[in-house]
């Protein structure tokens, strides 16, 4: 059951449940922060087994997406949705069209976008209802598919990586053991490939690896468990959160951790665990920010050359945060935690002034003056 002390504990502002039997329609918003902005945050659809498990998911995606937009430098807040459903049976048009009839009425304090099992496609019906959604399909004045500026972004946080940790940016020659030939996973390899790396690979979906091996046909396959034991210069996680855990992190043979995967280290502590192994790891939301950087330019009009341009201060914002980490003597990962909040409490303790408004409010009386 959702409890109020859970909200108060991690800092959520607003947690909103919709449904609609006539279309089948079951979905919670979680709002977490909005002191930098609206929040902004996909939608996920996923056949949960019960309201507990979607909840618990949505509040804990939500408040990813906080710290994301913050370090990111977006003036966004957090917030995420999740649609209760099988992907494959349950979508309709009906569906997303009374989904986005529901986040009109949050008054754009809430903006979607694309998350797992969510389609261009699927957007385009919410966009029917209202225009607090992005990843908008190019046509309609949107920017499309995220996943290759999340790649961009990813690649970025690889580079800073390979600085500090080989004196060098480049990533030609370096090893790569990636791992989920998906979306981002085959925009990624190809980056890699390109510009001179030796990129292994692993997925659990036959197409996916086909795919794969036409964006990047040097790369060679591995099975899914062999990943961990890749002797590499760089492991890099893109396909599910928690792989690096009590039964990999001994395991991996690599001198760096960068991927685009959410919520890489199962638990805080396995932060921890790389720094004593003296393994770089590149916080995970801030080097996979690029997707939700590309989607929040579609608001002043999206243009390839300003995504590139904002996906690529990435670069600059992993570097200090490793600056931070070596300062502090701290793991990176807790480095990446206080400069989100630094940014974000920094914004909340600037001191509002009267602004002069007041007589707008009562636009039929006199003015005072
Ligand atoms: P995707 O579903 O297209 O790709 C994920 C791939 O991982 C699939 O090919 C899947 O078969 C594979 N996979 C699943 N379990 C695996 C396993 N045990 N071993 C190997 N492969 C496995 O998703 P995506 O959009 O490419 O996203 C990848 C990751 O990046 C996710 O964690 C996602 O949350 C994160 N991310 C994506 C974006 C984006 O723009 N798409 C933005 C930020 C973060």
């Amino acid at each position: 059951m959702l409890k109020f002390e859970t909200l108060y504990k991690e800092g959520h502002e607003e947690v909103v449940f919709f449904s609609d039997p006539s279309c089948n329609l079951k979905v919670i918003i979680a709002i977490h922060n909005t002191i930098l902005g609206p929040a902004l945050g996909g939608t996920r659809m996923w056949p949960y087994k019960n309201e507990e498990e979607a909840l618990s998911d949505v509040l804990r995606l939500s408040k990813g997406m906080t710290y994301k937009a913050a370090v990111a430098g977006l003036n966004l807040g957090g917030g995420k949705a999740v649609i209760i459903g099988d992907p494959v049976q349950d979508k309709s048009e009906a569906l997303f069209r009374c989904y986005g009839r529901f986040l009109e009425s949050l008054n754009g304090r809430y903006i979607t976008a694309e998350d797992v099992n969510i389609t261009v496609e699927d957007i385009e019906h919410i966009f029917t209802e209202t225009s607090n959604v992005c990843g908008v399909a190019k046509i309609h004045g949107g920017s499309g598919n995220p996943a290759p500026f999340t790649a961009l972004g990813t690649f970025r946080g690889i580079e800073a990586s390979c600085l500090k940790t080989f004196g060098d940016r480049s990533v030609k020659g370096k090893v790569f053991a990636l791992q989920g030939a998906g979306s981002v996973g085959c925009h990624l390899g190809k980056l890699l490939s390109d510009n001179g790396a030796k990129v292994f690979f692993c997925d659990i979906n036959e197409k996916n690896v086909e795919r794969f091996k036409e964006f990047v046909p040097n790369a060679e396959r591995v099975s899914v468990d062999e990943i961990y034991d890749i002797p590499c210069d760089v492991y890099s996680p893109c396909a599910l959160g928690a792989t690096i855990n009590d039964d990999t992190i001994e395991r991996l043979k690599c001198r760096v951790v960068a991927g685009c995967a959410n919520n890489q280290l199962a638990e805080n502590r396995h932060g921890d665990i790389l720094k004593e192994k003296d393994i770089l790891y590149a916080p995970d939301y801030l080097i996979n920010a690029g997707g939700l950087m590309n989607v929040s330019i579609e608001f002043e009009g999206w243009s390839e050359d300003k995504a590139t341009r904002m996906v690529d201060t990435i670069y600059d914002t992993t570097l200090e945060i490793f600056k931070k980490s070596d300062k502090d003597d701290i793991p990176v990962h807790q480095a990446t935690d206080l400069l989100a909040e630094q940014r974000i409490q920094s914004i909340k303790n600037i001191k509002g002034r009267y602004l002069g408004r007041l007589a707008h409010r009562f636009p039929g009386r006199k003015k005072l003056i």
